[in-house]
């Protein structure tokens, strides 16, 4: 079986202890009077590096060999794993390849940089981007750190729902965004692993939501690429997926979609009620309650993911400026 367990989250957890921030779950006094039922937020958000990814990329370099780790790492993402990855690589002292397309705007090269990794352009699409990545592992031994289909990975964002479990004992169901699945598996094998009772709600866009396309056919399925609020939760689960499709069809309890409005709904709900700043992705499941989408038993976390948006774009939704069809993810 491909499958991580509780054990491997735990141990993930005593491995990245002191490498990522423990979050806050807070209760929202707002969100509970709305749902008649507590809801407290899992501020991921608040993350060093701004996002859950810093997780699973620590406990990946961790459970590295120490010769893989004197030869590096190589990952394509120029998104939230991507600044994770560099982050994680430079607290150990390591080198940090991350390989991207023309394409990528100057400001998430900057911010790639900043974190101290090497930068690699190579072509104009994302598979150019890969193709360069397979290079530097064939060629000069770099290891790749892959997103979320990993079990040091999904085990790493699992400790997430170790720590939800804990700040709140009597969970009853908690929502997770949902993309390629690394957080959903993880979170789900810790929080019912923990509590079998527990309901673990996975939450996407209508544009482009790869996992519940492959979960409605039983096996992974390409999805077309649509620009979105929810840009952190673009892209495909890979066609031959090894650890993540199997997990989120065994463990989640349902998966939800969302249109544009609800998630821009969902940041302006954040930074209105909350004082939070979320990305799209992370807004999906404070959208998800607002939007009437899911029904709660009993108390429930909704994991704020991230926070890395464009704060342009951001200013635009809060003041109530922003129209679907206008925005265009890059
Ligand atoms: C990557 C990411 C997700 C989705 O995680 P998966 O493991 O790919 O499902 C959600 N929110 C944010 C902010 C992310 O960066």
């Amino acid at each position: 079986m491909t499958s991580v367990t509780l054990k491997d989250i735990q141990a993930a957890r005593g491995r990245i202890a002191g490498k990522i921030a423990p979050t806050p779950t807070l209760l929202s006094p707002s969100l509970s009077q709305r749902a008649g039922v507590p809801i407290y937020l899992k501020l991921e958000s608040r993350q060093t590096t701004g996002a859950f990814k810093l997780r699973g990329a620590s406990n990946a370099i961790a459970s590295l060999a120490p010769e893989e780790k004197a030869r590096g790492v190589v990952a394509a993402s120029t998104g939230n794993h991507g600044r994770a990855l560099s982050y994680a690589a430079r607290l150990e002292g390591m080198r940090a390849v991350i390989c991207m397309s023309k394409l990528v705007p100057e400001n998430k090269l900057a911010e790639i940089r900043r974190l101290g990794a090497e930068i690699r352009i190579v072509g104009s699409s994302q598979d150019d981007a890969q193709v360069e990545v397979d290079r530097l592992v064939a060629e000069d031994g770099l290891v790749m750190v892959p997103p979320f289909d990993h079990a040091a990975v999904i085990a790493g964002q699992g400790t997430l729902g170790l720590e939800i479990v804990e700040a709140m004992p009597d969970v009853a169901t908690v929502l997770v965004p949902l993309s390629g699945g690394g957080l959903a598996a993880g979170v789900a094998a810790a929080v019912k692993g923990l509590k079998p009772g527990a309901e673990i709600i996975g939450v996407s866009m209508h544009r482009g939501a790869a996992m519940k396309a492959s979960l409605d056919a039983g096996k992974p399925v390409p999805v077309e690429e649509l620009p979105t609020l929810a840009d952190s939760l673009g892209g495909g689960i890979g066609i031959d997926n090894r650890f993540t499709f199997a997990m989120c069809r065994d463990l989640l309890d349902d998966a939800v979609l969302l249109s544009e409005e609800e998630i821009a709904a969902g940041i302006a709900h954040a930074y209105a009620e909350e004082r939070e700043i979320v990305e799209g992705a992370g807004a999906v499941g404070i959208a998800a309650l607002l939007a009437g989408k899911v029904r709660l038993a009993g108390p429930t976390v909704l994991i704020l993911s991230g926070r890395n948006i464009d704060m342009k774009l951001h200013r635009e939704i809060v003041c109530g400026a922003w129209r679907d069809g206008k925005e265009r993810a890059a």
